[in-house]
């Protein structure tokens, strides 16, 4: 089976290049055209020699997939579908604001934790994203240049897929790839304890754990995944790292009517964080025939803000964006 190039890390490059017997600064210039000068062709690697970019083209390939849609919200939120695996499709969402453009990008085709808020998690499981897969959703898309943030919120658990999640943020951070501050990305998780102290210990980028329960009882109706690694143990392993340095840690906590958004859910919020340098993101939730929740009251979400700042959490309101065309959380489906 031919390699993708896109996604490969220097020292994978490295290895690539000594077992074709092609010098090592070889894979340094392989990088350079992958991530550097972002070309989607063997053939337009100038400075390899014919023979090697003969031999690259047997063996690998650049894969380059452009998306084939593109759902422009009215607040301008662009929905991209692009075709993965064997007949299945995969969406990233762009959103640009005022001072950042934000890309949020999918790591697998459906997903195995089965929120059941979650679009997504409805349609089980079809198969991981390799790292080039990732990286295509950001290479692939016209707005490429403007991109200042990527969220690894799209479609999937990225520490179900940790190890291309964490090749794709290698070549987004490291010096031979796009050499980004890892405090332009933050990955997000529903808390899967052996992927998440993985991530913790090799990763700088920054940490979304979705929440959306204080209560383990009533987290555990929403997710199944509350089952196999309890919050309590999620939050014990968090507080074994230091986040009053660069690296951010932030709580999502989607607003559903009558299931979560009561004050003493708000309470139990409080207590459980306590101590720890975190934020919480309230997200107002997006009604969908698939899901069984409805929306939380403006005021209700108001008072819940409210009672958590001030009781010192730093708790946002997420903007609602492209709700219109399916873009929002947990509305990403895949639907060709
Ligand atoms: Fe998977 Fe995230 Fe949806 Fe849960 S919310 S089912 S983890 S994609």
């Amino acid at each position: 089976m031919k390699i993708n190039l896109l996604g490969q890390t220097l020292p994978q490059l490295q290895e690539l290049c000594a077992g074709e017997g092609f010098p090592r600064f070889t894979a340094k210039q392989l990088c350079d055209w992958l991530y550097k000068k972002r070309v989607d062709s063997i053939d337009a690697m100038t400075n390899l020699s014919l023979t090697q970019r003969a031999r690259l083209n047997e063996i690998a390939f650049i894969g380059r997939e452009h998306p084939v849609r593109c759902q422009v919200s009215k607040d301008g939120t662009k929905k991209y579908l692009f075709p993965v695996l064997d007949g299945h499709f995969i969406e990233a969402v762009f959103i640009p604001e005022e001072d950042r453009a934000t890309l949020c990008v999918s790591c697998q085709v459906g997903c195995k934790m089965g929120c059941r808020f979650c679009v997504t998690g409805q349609q089980g499981f079809h198969g991981n994203l390799s790292a080039g897969d990732i990286l295509n959703q950001l290479f692939s898309i016209p707005e490429f240049e403007q991109l200042t943030n990527v969220v690894f919120m799209g479609m999937g658990e990225p520490m179900d897929n940790l190890d291309a999640v964490l090749a794709a943020t290698q070549v987004l951070t490291a010096d031979w790839g796009l050499g980004w501050s890892p405090k332009r990305i933050t990955v997000s998780t529903v808390g899967i304890i052996p992927g998440l102290k993985r991530f913790l210990d090799e990763s700088q980028c920054h940490l979304a754990v979705s929440l959306h329960n204080p209560v383990p009882q009533e987290r555990l109706a929403m997710m199944p995944v509350q089952k196999a690694f309890p919050l309590n143990q999620v939050l014990a392993l968090l507080r074994e790292y230091d986040w009053s340095g660069q690296r951010r840690l932030s709580f999502e906590y989607t607003m559903f009517r009558g299931e979560n958004d009561d004050p003493i859910h708000a309470q139990k919020l409080v207590e459980l964080l306590k101590g720890l340098d975190c934020r919480v993101n309230l997200i107002r939730f997006h009604e969908s025939p698939e899901a069984p929740f409805k929306t939380s009251m403006p005021t209700t979400i108001k008072s819940f803000q409210d009672y958590l700042n001030r009781h010192g959490i730093i708790c946002t309101l997420r903007a609602s964006r492209g709700q219109d065309i399916d873009a929002a959380c947990g509305l990403l489906a895949g639907k060709e």
